[in-house]
């Protein structure tokens, strides 16, 4: 415990010291800057918000908003690290990040039917440990179950496998069950989120990878780029730089806000060092349902040099209804935002089906 206070301690007696020296010296860039730089992203994962109080509390939100949080957060907790909290406006209970991560009341009314713990049937994709093989030429490698933030449209909300890691024989399984498959040509670390694992593990798990021939690409779909920027190393940037595999890392952002001037960064970064940045987003009621909510979010991303990939429907977990958006309506946007971007800004309408062997483009 003394050792964790004191890990903690360090970077915030470094940060006073860049704000004094801030203060003497003006052409210091922002002490905010700095500061955030200086943190490692592990300290910044260990003093993330967990409790509604302190959301509450830290946010300025009406203390009305505890009693409606607290039955979604003993189902699956508040977790929120600062970095992504800077982002949101105070006291505003309509902020479009906010609603991401906050457990409300509608969370525990009944949910319509086609709901339920599971809807992507998962459990039968499981073809070794950490493996999920559904669709021909690609595999999910489950490289780590936790993530750095708690999304309330998630289905995770229904998974306690919050800290799974995968043992040493069932690792070895999960590349053997690749090894043995000629038609894998792509394997795509994923999670919960691949990232929360340290660049020493993730430089072996790259390895072991790149020791499997028939695999030419390595692709990572993460969110942790977008909620804690300082995660993109430097060690992480030039391991993935130099590997053999060509690389693609697919984040996952639903509203222009959460990229702020130190996620933009980290993205351009990413690019400039050879590494295709693609984005996913989940279509969510209230949040980015609209037209100029959806444009706006293209163009940040592009502005980072990051692409539109894929914007899903939301997947019918029970919890997550009161996000949905109607097919009808999702399409009406699809056809208006096709008529304000150029074509390469406009991401593909997709949802995921159980038992299908891709997913199911639902626009164009
Ligand atoms: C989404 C998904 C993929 C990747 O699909 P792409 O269309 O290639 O992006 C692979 N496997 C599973 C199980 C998936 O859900
Ligand atoms: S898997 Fe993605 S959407 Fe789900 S909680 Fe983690 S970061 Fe959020």
């Amino acid at each position: 415990m003394p050792k964790a206070v004191a890990a903690q301690n360090t970077p915030d007696a470094v940060r006073a010291l860049i704000i004094l020296m801030n203060t003497a010296n003006p052409n210091i860039p922002s002490a905010q800057l700095i500061a955030q730089d200086v943190d490692s992203w592990q300290t910044v994962m260990a003093n993330a918000i967990h409790t509604p109080e302190a959301l509450i509390s830290r946010l300025k939100l009406d203390p009305a908003a505890l009693d409606a949080a607290y039955p979604g957060h003993r189902q699956f907790a508040v977790r929120v690290p600062e970095p992504y909290l800077s982002r949101i406006e105070l006291g505003n209970l309509d902020d479009p990040l906010l609603k991401q991560i906050l457990p409300v009341a509608d969370e525990g009314a009944p949910a319509p039917a086609g709901y339920g713990p599971d809807p992507l049937a998962e459990a039968h994709a499981n073809k070794a440990p950490g493996i999920v093989h559904k669709y021909k030429s690609r595999v999910l490698l489950i490289a780590n179950g936790a993530c750095a933030i708690n999304c309330r449209y998630c289905f995770r909300r229904h998974f306690p496998y919050s800290d799974n890691r995968l043992g040493r024989h069932e690792w070895d399984q999960a590349l053997e069950y690749v090894r043995a498959n000629p038609d894998i040509n792509e394997v795509i670390l994923s999670g919960g989120d691949p990232l929360m694992s340290t660049d020493a593990r993730l430089d072996t798990i790259i390895s072991s990878i790149e020791n499997i021939p028939h695999v030419t690409r390595l692709r990572i779909h993460t969110r942790l780029p977008i909620v804690i920027p300082q995660r993109i190393t430097e060690a992480l940037i030039s391991r993935l730089e130099t590997s053999r595999l060509a690389v693609i890392m697919v984040v996952h952002v639903n509203h222009a806000n959460e990229i702020d001037e130190h996620v933009g960064h980290s993205l351009a970064r990413l690019f400039k060092h050879g590494i295709h940045v693609l984005n996913q987003s989940v279509l969510l009621k209230g949040i980015n349902d609209r037209v100029d909510a959806l444009s706006q979010l293209s163009e940040r991303l592009f502005e980072y040099k990051v692409l539109p990939y894929y914007l899903h429907i939301l997947d019918r977990v029970s919890g997550a209804h009161h996000f949905e958006v109607s097919d009808a309506h999702a399409k009406s946007l699809m056809d208006e935002l096709q008529g304000t971007l150029p074509g390469f800004l406009v991401p593909k309408l997709v949802r995921e089906e159980a038992g299908a062997h891709s997913k199911t483009l639902i626009y164009p």
